[in-house]
């Protein structure tokens, strides 16, 4: 190998790294949201103690003692851990369980799992920034989607249109 051929070899050796370089640096198109983790300190700093042992420790608010069950105004419940918009106020209904309902979700914006806390399976649901605990989901909703979202209100922030 000439001098000039050893001097090309290397500088396509060397290209060749930078366009893995690059490659691995370059932003990915989001599959999913960007999660939003903190540790317990960090989240006590953020939240209420209710918004904290509902979010962070899965606990539930008492029936009919969240302001958002009246509220009827056109605007976007936001997760308050993160602010992530959760529902539109078009998808509120009232179901007369004390909490928050909904029966549809902004598109990407819950997480599910199963839980067994209460023996029988639930579908509990979380925020797919932060992970928040929100509450959980049934299927005893009105249409179109035939589901139920029953939502701690003190897990969202409503923010008016
Ligand atoms: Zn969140």
């Amino acid at each position: 190998m000439n001098r000039r051929k050893l001097v090309a070899a290397f500088a396509g050796l060397f290209a060749a790294t930078r366009l893995a370089d690059a490659i691995a640096a370059a932003p990915a198109v989001p599959a999913t949201i960007e999660k939003l983790k903190l540790s317990d300190a960090e989240w006590q700093k953020r939240l209420t103690p209710e918004q904290f042992a509902v979010l962070r420790k899965e606990h539930t608010e008492r029936a009919g003692t969240s302001p958002l069950n009246g509220e009827k105004r056109k605007g976007t419940y936001v997760c308050a851990g993160c602010d992530l918009p959760i529902f539109r106020s078009e998808t509120k209904y009232d179901s007369g369980t004390g909490w928050p309902s909904f029966y549809a979700f902004i598109p990407g914006a819950l997480g599910t799992r199963t839980d067994f806390k209460l023996i029988l399976p639930r579908t509990e649901y979380h925020c797919a920034r932060c992970e928040g605990h929100h509450g959980h989901v049934f299927d005893d909703g009105p249409k179109p989607t035939g589901k139920r979202y029953c939502n701690n209100g003190v897990a969202l922030k409503f923010v008016p249109a």
